[in-house]
C-alpha cells in the first residue's frame, strides 16, 4: 500500500488561507466561484416533473455483501457500494459511511418524489458496526432521516457524525450529539487507535430541504486520513477550481469517490453536478490514484438515460488515455478490496 506523507506546514498555512475565503453572507452559504442559482422550488418543480423513467425493463443486478467480508475485513482497504452516494469504506478497523441513504424515495414523503429503482445493499441490521458517518450536504438523496434514525438507534453515542456547517441543530433535534461541525478547509483529528484525521473541502453545490432553508447549511466533500491513506469523498458537485486547489493540498489522494450522474440537462445541472467527462478531470486535478463513480443507478434524479453515466465514463477515459481500471464503477453491492 502506497503510504502518503502528513500534510507539511506550508500546506497547513495554504489550508488556513483558502479557509478564510468569504463564503457566507446574510445567514446563506455561497460557492467559492459565482454559479446560476436556482431555488429549492426549481429544484423540486424539476424533480418531481412526471416523464423520467428507468429504462423499462432495466435492473441493475444487486449482489449480496459476504457477512464474513464485512465483520472481518482484510487488511486492505474495502469499499462495498450501497446504492448513490452510499458505500461503506473500512480500513484500520474504522467502519464508515457516506451520506447513508436506505429509504425508498429520496423525498421528505415516501409517497411521491424520486423512487428507488436499487434496493439498498445492506440494512442497518446487517451492517458491522460503523463508527463514523459522512454527510456532504442535507438534500434528500443524500441526508435521509429513516436511516440517520436507524443508525443512531442501534449505535448509539458510539457513531460519530461528519457534517458540514449549519447542520447541528438538524442532528440535535434527533438527539444525536457525537457531531464534527466542520466548514470548508477545516480538520480534525479522530479519536482512533491509528492516526487520522478529516478535512471538510468545498465542493460546488447547494443545500435546502424546504421552501426557505436554501443555502442556510453548507455542502461539501470530505477527506479521510488514516495511516497514510487518503480517501476522498467528492458529495455532490458541479465542476470548478477548487479541485485543483484540492489537488494542490493533497495529491496524491489513495481512493476517490467521484459523482458521475444527475447531469442533465446541462443547462440546469451543470452548475452543480458534473457530467462523466468533468468527473475524469476532477480525478485529475485532484491526483487520484484510484476511483470510483457515484451517484448514478439508484434514483432516477435527471434526464439521462440510468444507463449512460458509465459508458460516457470510459469514453472520457480513453479520450484522456486513462486506464478503465483507474476510474471504475462498482456493482450494488459489490465489496472490493483494494
Ligand atoms: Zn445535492
Ligand atoms: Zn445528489
Amino acid at each position: 500500500m502506497p503510504k502518503t506523507t502528513p500534510l507539511p506546514k506550508a500546506s497547513r498555512e495554504r489550508l488556513a488561507a483558502l479557509a478564510a475565503q468569504p463564503h457566507f453572507h446574510r445567514g446563506r452559504y455561497q460557492n467559492l466561484e459565482p454559479v446560476t442559482s436556482r431555488g429549492l422550488g426549481d429544484f423540486l418543480r424539476w424533480q418531481l416533473a412526471p416523464g423520467r423513467r428507468f429504462p423499462p425493463g432495466k435492473r441493475y443486478t444487486l449482489l449480496r455483501p459476504d457477512a464474513h467480508l464485512l465483520i472481518n475485513p482484510p487488511a486492505e482497504p474495502q469499499l462495498t457500494w450501497l446504492g448513490h452516494a452510499s458505500f461503506l469504506f473500512q480500513y484500520q478497523g474504522l467502519n464508515l459511511l457516506t451520506d447513508p441513504v436506505l429509504s425508498d424515495r429520496a423525498s421528505p414523503f415516501q409517497l411521491v418524489g424520486p423512487k428507488r429503482f436499487t434496493p439498498p445493499a445492506l440494512t442497518v441490521a446487517e451492517m458491522p458496526p460503523i463508527h463514523l458517518v459522512l454527510i456532504s450536504h442535507n438534500h434528500y438523496d443524500h441526508l435521509d432521516e429513516a436511516t440517520v434514525r436507524q443508525l443512531h438507534r442501534r449505535f448509539g453515542d458510539n457513531l460519530c457524525f461528519c457534517i458540514p456547517m449549519g447542520l447541528r441543530r438538524w442532528f440535535e433535534k434527533r438527539g444525536i450529539h457525537n457531531l464534527v461541525e466542520l466548514d470548508w478547509w477545516q480538520s480534525t483529528p479522530l479519536p482512533l487507535a491509528t492516526q487520522s484525521e478529516v478535512f471538510c473541502l468545498p465542493a460546488q453545490h447547494f443545500s435546502g430541504r424546504t421552501p426557505t432553508d436554501t443555502n442556510t447549511s453548507l455542502w461539501c466533500g470530505w477527506l479521510l486520513e488514516i495511516a497514510g491513506f487518503r480517501f476522498y469523498f467528492g458529495g455532490d458537485t458541479g465542476y470548478g477550481k477548487i479541485f485543483r486547489d484540492i489537488g494542490e493540498l493533497f495529491s496524491p489522494i489513495d481512493l476517490a469517490l467521484i459523482p458521475i450522474g444527475a447531469y442533465d440537462p446541462r443547462w440546469f445541472m451543470a452548475p452543480v453536478h458534473v457530467a462523466p467527462e468533468e468527473a475524469v478531470r476532477i480525478h485529475q486535478d485532484i491526483g487520484a490514484r484510484q476511483s470510483v463513480g457515484m451517484h448514478w443507478g439508484t434514483f432516477v434524479l435527471t434526464d439521462e438515460p440510468m444507463d449512460e453515466p458509465p459508458r460516457r465514463l470510459q469514453l472520457a477515459l480513453e479520450r484522456q488515455g486513462i486506464s478503465e481500471s483507474a476510474f471504475r464503477v462498482m456493482q450494488h453491492g459489490e465489496v472490493w478490496s483494494i
